[in-house]
Order: structure tokens, then C-alpha cells, then sequence
């Protein structure tokens, strides 16, 4: 294990005693990321992405044995040669060439490999560099450095279960309070609240429904949660919902960027904007239609495909991350044209897919509820088993009605269509992935 790995998983394991007074030092600012992640930074925004675009391509063809065997003697100048002579890959075709992807000579012991997650399809295996967490860092550094971030102390709520005895680890070094996502009740979220305003943390770190888990219970104990600055969502897309609660009744603002474990690509908003500012000179980001054409206009909805700047270990060019965005017709006030903008990235499409009775389909985003009724409710999840059925799982809080059970009927069944039939199932807990992560439509019809 080298350090980089200890201090992420190892030292939070350390007793608080020992923990506590290194948090409170604060010492270590972007020096604890190494001196690679300060060159990063400091020329972030630096550097022509069309070039770093063609020598990575031309890189490849030299020197991986995938390429070399589809382009061999090409070597691209522009954007618009490597749209035109590029193909597209995606995870099946690299684990059917796996070995052809490394590079000629690639030095294993620079590296490290990972696997991509998914919630489901067979994972795939991919080679690092070694420094792959100063570039990823580095870029959401600068991202969160427009919301008055500075290596200020963040609660995190992720994937993480603690020993029954600790209520929370601490990590000194990367400067997290971590706290166990899988013990979320009313009385511990009051704790959670607790310790974070002990430590002065002001910065949330969790996925989108954990953050929502947490801050409803708090909330319900009419717990004071001005104090917290920013929840930085990641890992999954926010729903509507968890927008409308976290923006709009608890006035906090949300963070939240799109990246994946492929790292190709990475886009975040900013404090004046919630669309997703693509970052540039991180990796190349097209989007791509059904019928494999580059897209450009803005509202069109494709598919995001990413090229590497940084891995020549294995390098993914073109690759279809499986995950589905369009343009924005708008721009940030702020940032203006330094970037282009995304609107809301939503994952696997096929997982988002909810199935008519004529076998015609509709996704999550058409389902997009009023903000009155969010009000109303402590949580919603979506299940099909059948096509044209559709159950959809309300927490309801005391102030739901009702007529909001006849409104969300209604409206589900105007969106399903008149054969359709609607199932409004109340529950008390929605139903979470085996890694904790929380999908807003669970369906059979999908796999
Ligand atoms: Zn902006």
C-alpha cells in the first residue's frame, strides 16, 4: 500500500484522541497532496486542450497496441481530423482487447490499477498512473475553491461503516469527519450535527441522498443547520427533490460535479450557476447521438464520451462513458464563455427508462414534480416490475395530505398514460444499493 492509499483508508482508523488535536493544527493545507498536485494547480487552466487532445491520440497510436493496429501511420492535427478518423470504444470492446490497450512498456510498478464501479454488468479493470489522484484533486480543488473552500474541514457521509463503539473517525491529513452513512437515524443525525458544529465544519461531503437522509432528520428535530456553508454532492446525480430541500427550504448551497471512475472527463458547478462547467484541460468531452454524430447545438441529448490526458498507461480515447447530458442554451453569468456548460448529468440510460404500457418509454426527468409537494414528503423512489405499472414510494412527512395523494396519482398517470396503473406505496425507509448508493428508480425491466 503506498501512502497515498494509507492516509485515505488507514489513518481515519486511528482513536480520535490521537486524531483530534492533528485536525486542529491545520498545517498541511495542499502540501499534503504532493508536490505533483501543486504543479497541477498552479497551471490548471493552462495549456491547449486540442493539443493535449492530439498528442495523447498520436501518443497512442505510437505506442499501444489497440491503436496501432486500427490507425497505424496516422497522426492527427485538429479536432475535426480526430472526429473524422477516430472510432468510438466503449467497456465491452476494452475488455475484449484488454491487453492491447496497455502500452508498449508501461511501467506496472508506476501504477495502480482500479476498478470501475457500477451497480451492475461486469466491472472493468483499468490501469492508472500512479498520480491519479493529485489531477482528479486538483480540478475539484480548484471547483470548490469558487464556493470559499480552502482546504477547510468537510463532514463526510459516503460509504462508510464504523466500528459499533465510534460514532466518527477523523482524518487529520485530508481533514474529513467521517461518519457512518449506514447508522442514519434521528437521534444520530442530531450527533452528526453535533460533532460538525463542535469541529466549526461548515462543509457537508456526501452522496445526494445521504445528505437528504441527514438533513430531513435534522430538520424534523427542528435542528439549526445555517451554520453548514455548502454540501458537496457526489457519486450520484440530485434529484429534483433533494435540490428543492437542500436550496429552497434549508437555503444551503449545493456543489455537485460529474465525473466517473474512468476519469475522462469532469464538470462541476459553481456558486453563480448550477450548470456543469466542463473542465477543459482535464480531459476532452464530446457529446455523441444515437446515430454516432458529434453533437454541438445546444438541448440535443447524447452521450458522453471521454479521452484521457493523462493515462499512458492505458489510454481510453473516445471511450462512451454510458452516461447521457446535453448542452446548456445558457451560460454561468460568471464564467461566461471560458467554458461550456452542461445541463444535469443522468446516468446509465438504461437505468433510467421507465416503460408505458404500449412498451413506449419515459424517463426520470419527465417525472419532475412541483416544488409544493416536495414539501410534503421526507423521500420518493420509483419501482417498476411490470410495463405500465409504475409504484412510487413516498416518506411522507405531518404536513402530507390527502390531496397530495390524489395529485401525485394524477399526475403519474397523465405521465404513464390512461392504461397505466399507479401504485402509491408509503414506506418508512427507501430502498438503498448494497453500497449504499441510492438509486431513484429501481427496475427489473431494465437489465
Ligand atoms: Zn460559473
Amino acid at each position: 500500500m503506498n501512502l497515498a492509499d494509507y492516509i485515505k483508508t488507514e489513518l481515519p482508523k486511528w482513536p480520535n484522541w490521537l486524531t483530534v488535536p492533528l485536525l486542529k493544527l491545520n498545517v498541511f493545507g495542499p502540501l499534503v497532496y504532493g508536490k505533483e498536485y501543486k504543479k497541477i494547480l498552479t497551471h490548471i487552466d493552462d495549456g491547449d486542450p486540442e493539443k493535449k487532445l492530439c498528442d495523447i491520440v498520436n501518443f497512442s497510436i505510437a505506442n499501444v497496441p489497440y491503436y496501432r493496429k486500427r490507425y497505424k501511420g496516422l497522426s492527427i492535427r485538429s479536432i475535426a481530423e480526430f472526429e473524422r478518423e477516430i472510432n468510438f470504444i466503449d467497456k465491452d470492446e476494452v475488455m475484449a482487447h484488454w491487453d492491447e490497450f496497455q502500452a508498449d512498456g508501461a511501467n506496472l510498478l508506476r501504477s495502480v490499477t482500479g476498478t470501475t464501479g457500477g451497480t451492475s454488468g461486469k466491472p472493468l479493470k483499468l490501469v492508472l498512473p500512479q498520480n491519479r489522484y493529485a489531477h482528479s484533486m486538483a480540478f475539484w480543488h480548484k471547483e470548490l475553491e469558487w464556493f470559499g473552500w480552502h482546504y477547510d474541514a468537510r463532514a463526510v457521509i459516503r460509504n462508510h461503516h464504523l466500528p459499533e463503539k465510534r460514532n466518527y473517525m477523523i482524518n487529520p491529513i485530508l481533514r474529513e469527519i467521517i461518519f457512518d452513512a449506514f447508522r442514519m437515524s434521528a437521534p444520530y443525525a442530531k450527533r452528526c450535527l453535533h460533532t460538525m458544529k463542535i469541529y466549526g465544519v461548515k462543509y457537508l461531503h456526501a452522496y445526494p441522498s445521504a445528505a437528504y437522509q441527514f438533513l430531513k432528520l435534522c430538520h424534523r428535530q427542528s435542528l439549526d443547520t445555517s451554520f453548514i456553508r455548502l454540501c458537496i454532492l457526489t457519486s450520484e446525480g440530485v434529484t429534483n427533490e433533494q435540490r428543492f430541500f437542500i436550496e429552497n427550504e434549508l437555503h444551503i448551497k449545493i456543489y455537485s460535479s460529474y465525473g466517473h471512475s474512468e476519469k475522462l472527463i469532469m464538470a462541476g458547478n459553481c456558486p453563480h450557476s448550477s450548470l456543469y462547467h466542463i473542465e477543459e484541460n482535464y480531459g476532452y468531452c464530446e457529446l455523441v447521438n444515437t446515430a454516432g454524430k458529434v453533437i454541438k447545438n445546444a438541448r440535443e441529448a447524447g452521450e458522453l464520451v471521454g479521452t484521457t490526458f493523462i493515462n499512458r498507461l492505458m489510454p481510453l480515447i473516445r471511450y462512451r462513458t454510458g452516461d447521457f447530458s446535453s448542452y446548456a442554451d445558457s451560460s454561468c453569468n460568471v464564467h461566461g464563455k471560458k467554458y461550456r456548460y452542461l445541463n444535469g448529468v443522468q446516468g446509465r440510460r438504461e437505468k433510467s427508462l421507465i416503460y408505458k404500457a404500449d412498451g413506449t418509454t419515459t424517463s426520470l426527468t419527465a417525472l419532475n414534480l412541483h416544488g409544493k409537494v416536495y414539501e410534503h414528503i421526507d423521500g420518493l423512489q420509483y419501482a417498476q416490475t411490470k410495463k405500465g405499472e409504475l409504484t412510487v414510494r413516498i416518506i411522507r412527512n405531518e404536513s402530507f395530505s390527502a390531496e397530495d395523494e390524489l395529485f401525485l396519482l394524477h399526475f403519474h398517470q397523465e405521465a404513464m398514460g390512461a392504461e397505466a396503473k399507479i401504485n402509491i406505496q408509503y414506506v418508512d425507509r427507501l430502498e438503498y444499493q448494497p453500497n449504499g448508493k441510492f438509486l431513484p428508480l429501481i427496475s427489473t425491466l431494465n437489465n
